[in-house]
């Protein structure tokens, strides 16, 4: 039995539970008045048979003693059987107390029995049964006029008037049952239109329909509520050749299996649609992106390793991006598929995430003439990180995750990485140069020596790099490093980041210290000084860096020496972890968030 005809059946016998025992009451009460004012002989036989009849399937009822379909006859069958008796008995010759208050008496009750039956029975059925106790009770008229009895049956034209008000009752309850089974159908295929509407006919998960209405529920819960949630695209990488090889139903089969796997593999809560030919989109509710990466990573692993009938196996790339306060739907979705794209270019089979702060490399204020290399995953960093984690009761408990966690973190320092060599590129060159190197010829800016120009460039400077008001043209840089703290903010807690940061800091310094003495050493024409202040380590790491990277002054034999690139390489990684995330560590201190990414 169907849900909804479980509830229909529980509805009726509560209905039951109070109709009967009350047509009980009315019929005892009507035994009553009979036997106290006017004894009539109908009613002294037919009622207490019919109490009888309703105390027995109130019992049967209550009791669950016959099922509810059992009682719904009984009783329909009782109250007809009332009514044509009752009409019967004014015809055949118990015509007490004025003849208008009996038939008054009975025609009220026509009604009831109809209705009664429309209620209980399907449309045609209903209408079967109506007929019958019209036909019914129509013979016992014609037998009344026949015989001459009529008279009992008050007068001819009350009788007609009686036969034509019921065949309108049955004629109605007949239009009105088979309307209410039409609309009820319509609003069945309604609900399988829409249903059909936002589905995909393949593979039978959303479409892109269904989808962009749940990206749009989602990001009203995070005006609502705050809660991150993240998007993850996916590509079958080189589908067309499936096509091309199998043919196009075995790539519409391959589409379902993926579909499938992704169904199997997805949370309840997930939202999963096809978003394209052979592209999915997963919206994933209260997932940073991190845990995003990690899932749409878990899926990519499990693509692979799947086999795919006569296909074989296949791989899949994947763009994911979290959704950032502020952007709109579109951004956000521009900014996956930004990152799938990345994802095939570099050899597909991947996953990409949307890293905010590489989008500020694309503005042409960031330009920097010197190739900066991307330090990437340093594996000894990261084990270092991630000892250090062990050390402290932090992250994943066995070794292997940890070390995949410390990874993912060391990788977004490789986002930042860039981006904060070209602020401090752009900005501090001619400050270091005229601070720290003994000659002129460092003097690219032509600075010179200015102190008041000295001072302003020192100010620029320091007002970008604490996120205080921007000067005209730099609100570029100041976005972009806005953006990395609210990243490294949704990454993590505050004591867990200082000291995180803490940590990376003082190794890269201490590598940073032994590189700059080394290439010292090694390359004569170079002067390397550190600045040792207090106010931040980063600042004291910019000095070597850019001292080594001013290539306006130094030859290329001395830029291209491997001490030098190696300095090099060091200080800009240093730079991430200094001077744009000083400001994070101040406005962390301030927040005060606890302990958010203790696993
Ligand atoms: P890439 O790795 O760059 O994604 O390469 P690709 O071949 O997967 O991508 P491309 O966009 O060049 O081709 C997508 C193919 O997907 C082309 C199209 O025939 C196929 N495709 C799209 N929708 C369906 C579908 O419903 N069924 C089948 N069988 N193939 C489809
Ligand atoms: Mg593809
Ligand atoms: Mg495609």
């Amino acid at each position: 039995m169907s849900e909804s005809s479980e509830q229909l059946s529980l509805l009726k016998r509560q209905a039951y539970l109070v109709a009967l025992p009350v047509t009980l009451l009315m019929v005892l009460l009507t035994l009553a008045l009979n036997i106290r004012r006017m004894p009539d002989s109908f009613n002294q036989v037919a009622l207490p048979l019919l109490a009888a009849t309703l105390l027995g399937l109130s019992a049967a009822l209550y009791l669950r003693l016959v099922p509810l379909r059992w009682i719904e006859h009984g009783f329909y069958l009782i109250a007809a059987v009332s009514f044509l008796a009752k009409l019967g008995s004014l015809v055949l010759g118990f015509p007490l107390g004025t003849p208008d208050a009996q038939t008054a008496q009975v025609y009220i009750w026509a009604p009831f029995i109809y209705l009664l039956s429309s209620l209980i029975y399907t449309v045609r059925y209903a209408l079967q049964r109506s007929l019958v106790v019209y036909g019914l009770s129509l013979a016992v008229g014609l037998y009344a006029v026949v015989s001459g009895g009529f008279q009992s049956l008050g007068n001819f034209a009350r009788l007609v008037e009686f036969y034509l008000a019921s065949g309108l009752w049955v004629a109605m309850l007949y239009i009105l049952g088979t309307l209410k089974t039409h609309l009820a159908h319509m609003t069945t295929r309604l609900g399988e239109m829409e249903r059909m509407a936002h589905r995909d006919a393949l593979t039978g998960v959303g479409n892109r329909r269904h989808m962009e209405v749940r990206l749009t529920q989602q990001l009203e819960q995070f005006q609502r509520y705050g809660m991150v949630w993240a998007v993850i695209l996916l590509d079958i990488d080189d589908f067309k050749r499936v096509n091309d090889l199998h043919g196009h139903e075995l790539g519409d089969y391959v589409l379902q299996q993926v579909a499938q796997l992704l169904q199997y593999e997805l949370r309840d809560t997930d939202h999963l649609a096809r978003w394209g030919g052979e592209e999915f989109l997963i919206v994933a509710p209260q997932t940073d992106l991190f845990h995003a990466q990690a899932l749409a990573e878990r899926i990519r692993s499990l693509i692979g390793q799947s086999p795919f009938d006569e296909v074989g196996s296949i791989t899949a790339s994947f763009g994911v991006a979290a959704y950032r306060d502020g952007e709109s739907i579109l951004t956000l979705m521009q900014r996956a598929d930004e990152a799938l794209y990345r994802a095939k270019h570099a050899g597909k089979n991947r996953v990409e995430v949307a890293w905010l702060a590489t989008d500020a490399l694309l503005l042409p204020e960031l330009y920097n003439p010197f190739p900066v290399q991307t330090p990437g995953l340093d594996p000894e960093l990261c084990q270092e990180v991630s000892d250090w984690l062990q050390v402290s009761g932090l992250g994943p408990q066995d070794a292997h995750s940890r070390y995949a966690f410390a990874a993912s973190f060391m990788g977004l320092a490789a986002a930042l990485h860039p981006h904060a060599s070209r602020v401090a590129l752009r900005l501090t060159a001619d400050w270091y140069s005229l601070m720290f190197l003994h000659d002129d010829r460092c003097d690219s800016s032509g600075v010179g020596k200015d102190p008041v120009r000295l001072q302003g460039l020192t100010e620029r400077l320091l007002s970008i790099f604490q996120g205080s008001s921007p000067r005209p043209g730099d609100e570029p840089l100041a976005q972009a490093l806005g953006d990395l703290r609210g990243r490294l903010l949704s990454y993590g807690g505050a004591r867990w980041f200082r000291e995180l940061n803490e940590r990376v800091r003082d190794y890269l310094d201490s590598m940073l210290w032994e590189a700059s003495n080394r290439a010292s050493g090694t390359v004569p024409e170079l002067e390397i000084y550190l600045l040792q202040r207090p106010i931040t380590a980063g600042l004291k790491v910019d000095a070597a860096f850019i001292e080594v990277m001013d290539g306006v002054q130094l030859s290329t034999a001395v830029r291209d020496h491997p001490a030098v690139q190696r300095l090099a390489e060091l200080a800009d990684r240093a730079v991430c972890w200094s001077n744009d995330v000083l400001s994070l560590e101040k406005e962390l201190q301030e927040g005060d968030m606890h302990n958010l990414f203790r696993c």
